[in-house]
């Protein structure tokens, strides 16, 4: 049985499995989904391990409730991947990075207005990209040493992740000059002394799996398109060190069940 989908039933297989229970994310989220709480009011702590780790999210805040309840979370193993013509991904990246703040949770570097990822017709912009250790999403049951996600927001304020992963090997020269200017103190915002162009971060393949997901922190919206870029880049043990020292250990989410969710390559 081939399971190789034409390119329209690939399309609407994407629109149904995100149209299906979409859900309008103020465009904010999209920067404060890494982003320290507000010091006023609705703080609630949460964290990687103990009381306040994974397993806990939800019973944390009431806003948190779908960090349990939903049924179209991330991170997951990638497998099973249907066949489809997915559509290319049209990534215009013409902005820079101008600051890079550590916020306990991970290093997150944000970016200027300008850079969108057009997908189906509708156009992303990227407003933020930040680092997790080990990887949250696996592929084939394989976790990865590091995992990079670029948060993009439509002007409706859906969330598009696109996921790149790394394995140990040679030194990334793009996290090289991120970590370099990276702040020493939680909580701390830097400027970036020199411009990193987002497009140092991407693999030159551009292949893709496609699933529908959430965020991968409290409170763990769902809604969000995820497009995971199949070629891995390499990254160093030192350059994972450093990461593993600014969040204090490990900072991914565990594997989520993928329930009722196709995932297209
Ligand atoms: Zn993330």
């Amino acid at each position: 049985m081939t399971r190789w989908l034409p390119y329209a039933a690939a399309v609407a297989l994407i629109v149904v499995a995100i149209g299906h229970h979409r859900r309008s994310v103020p465009a904010a989220d999209a920067f404060s989904a890494q982003a320290p709480a507000p010091a006023a009011g609705g703080h609630v702590h949460w964290g990687y391990a103990g009381a306040e780790g994974p397993e806990h999210w939800g019973e944390l805040a009431p806003e948190f409730s779908t960090c349990a309840q939903g049924h179209y979370q991330t991170p997951i193993d990638i497998r099973d991947a249907v066949d489809a013509e997915l559509p290319p991904l049209a990534i215009d990246y013409r902005t820079r990075a101008v600051g890079i703040v550590d916020n306990g949770h991970s290093i997150q570097v944000n970016v200027a207005p300008g850079s969108t990822l057009t997908l189906n017709g509708r156009v992303y912009e990227l407003k933020q990209f930040h680092f997790h250790t080990p990887s949250e999403n696996d592929v084939n049951e394989e976790s990865f040493a590091m995992e990079a996600h670029l948060v993009h927001a439509d002007r409706d304020g859906r969330l598009l992740v696109l996921a790149v992963l790394y394995r140990l090997g040679a030194e990334d020269p793009a996290i090289a000059k991120i970590w370099k200017e990276s702040p020493e103190t939680e909580g701390a915002r830097v400027s970036l002394p020199y411009p990193v162009d987002p497009n140092e971060l991407l693999p030159e393949s551009r292949d893709y799996y496609a699933f529908s997901g959430s965020l991968t922190t409290p409170p763990c919206t769902e809604g969000v398109t995820w497009i995971v870029l199949k070629a891995p880049r390499t990254v160093s043990g030192g350059e994972v060190a450093y990461l593993e020292h600014a969040v204090h250990g490990h900072n991914n989410r565990p594997l989520q069940p993928l329930h009722a969710r196709a995932i297209l390559r």
